[in-house]
């Protein structure tokens, strides 16, 4: 089930088992000279092959494809009965299996279609005015594998592009050898400078709603959370070195081997690098998220600034209650094609958009709001109400057994 049982270099598949994880796949795949298209992939690398497909799991960036389902070709499964039967992407049954929750059978194999080996051009636009987002989501953006992390709040966002970069080895196509993703914010590998970054976000994340006056220390709050919120940060970066102070080098724009960038891992010689993973700073992340039509953004952006502007608003001429902010986290927006599974988040909508709010909070204050929360329950009662949101199947729970959480 952990293992690829088989590949046909001819027809570029792979045969997988259902319970084999992400990081163990890609390597594989790129074993074979084979590629998973760009940005396509969900970002953890932990997660599981059964998983990602019951879940019609999906990346970003709409008209190559995005949703894991795009590239399954044929799932083997085990019915009610005990039967184990084949279904090709053709079938009534292969739409109620790829992202179906598990509701019809047991996944035991899945065929994906791969290509060539490629390789992907990365650039970001890093901290951009929010004043025009709306505009700015243009066709020609959001067909570029676009995951943008937006801090209404803070008035910028910064949108993280993948576009095709000639393929092949070759010394003068600069490739970066050895990269990898980044889930933001994602601590530093060196342990002095992860203190200093950690006790920063430890101490933004800790403070539930209720205990600091919102009239007292607010800016300060908000300056700390800017400096270590998600919009200053590369998705892509090298990998961290063995070698004792020194650093991953993070690329904003280059261009790299796609597989080495589809997915994050926490561990890295044993120290947890992930906010959500790493026990000195027991974080958790709070997440919504559900797929909306894409001709509806412009009106759900004004909505989340007018939610913002109402319910953050300062407090005119008390001194430091000029701002308020969301603790560390965004909002993000990612686009996918039309589905063709049944009951997967993006069945039904003509161009779906993942519109997602995460909230990094810590552990430390269990069953107790964080800061502003109801900021996040309206968002999630907007998207269900107003916009006819199809939440996930499954949420992004961050308490997988793996990391200990
Ligand atoms: C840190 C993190 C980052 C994430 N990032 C993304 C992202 O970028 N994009 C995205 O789309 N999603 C993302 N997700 C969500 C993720 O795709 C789903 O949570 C997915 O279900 C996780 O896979 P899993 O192997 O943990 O599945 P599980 O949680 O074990 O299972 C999910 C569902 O599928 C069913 N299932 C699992 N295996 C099988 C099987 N073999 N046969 C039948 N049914 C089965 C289960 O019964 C359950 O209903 C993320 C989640 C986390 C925790």
């Amino acid at each position: 089930m952990k293992r690829v049982l088989s590949t046909n270099k001819q027809l570029k598949q792979m045969r997988v088992g259902a319970g084999m994880a992400l990081r163990d796949f890609l390597p594989a795949a790129s074993r074979a000279k084979l590629s998973v298209p760009r940005a396509l992939l969900p970002w953890w690398g932990d997660l599981n092959i059964g998983g990602i497909v019951s879940v019609a799991g999906h990346g970003s960036g709409q008209g190559a494809p995005v949703e894991v389902c795009e590239i399954v070709t044929s799932i083997t499964w085990v019915d009610a009965s005990g039967t184990v039967r084949t279904s090709d992407s053709t079938t009534e049954e292969w739409r109620a299996l790829c992202g179906g929750i598990g509701l019809l059978g047991i996944i035991t194999e899945v065929t994906f279609q791969l290509t060539d080996s490629t390789n992907t051009q990365i650039s970001t636009r890093i901290q951009v005015s929010d004043a025009n987002l709306a505009s700015d989501l243009n066709d020609e953006l959001i067909s570029k594998a676009i995951t943008l992390y937006w801090r209404p709040d803070f008035g910028v966002y910064t949108a993280h592009l993948q576009t095709d970069a000639p393929s092949g080895k070759d010394k003068s196509l600069n490739i970066t050898k050895g990269a990898r993703g980044v889930i933001v914010p994602q601590l530093d590998p060196d342990a002095n400078a992860r203190k200093t970054q950690g006790a920063g976000l430890k101490a933004v994340s800790t403070i539930p709603f209720f205990e600091l006056p919102y009239d007292n220390g607010e800016s300060l709050v908000c300056q700390s959370a800017i400096g270590i919120t998600t919009t200053p940060w590369a998705q892509v970066s090298t990998f961290p070195p063995k070698t004792k102070g020194k650093r991953a080098v993070d690329i904003f724009d280059g261009r790299v081997v796609t597989n080495d960038v589809q997915t994050f891992v926490c561990s890295n010689n044993k120290v947890e690098l992930c906010s959500f993973s790493n026990p000195e700073l027991d974080a958790t992340n709070s997440d919504t998220e559900m797929a909306v039509e894409k001709a509806r953004i412009p009106e759900l952006i004004a909505d989340v600034k007018k939610l913002i502007a109402v319910d953050l608003r300062g407090y005119g001429n008390v001194p430091d209650g000029s701002k308020r902010c969301l603790p560390p986290g965004y909002f993000n927006f990612r686009f996918t094609n039309p589905s063709k599974t049944l009951i997967g988040p993006g069945a039904g909508l003509a161009q779906p958009v993942h519109a997602e709010l995460t909230v990094i909070y810590s552990r430390s204050i269990p069953g107790r709001p964080f800061r502003y929360e109801w900021v996040q329950e309206i968002f999630e009662q907007l998207l269900l109400c107003k916009y006819n949101g199809r939440p996930r199947s499954v949420l992004h729970s961050y308490a997988a057994p793996s990391v200990g959480l």
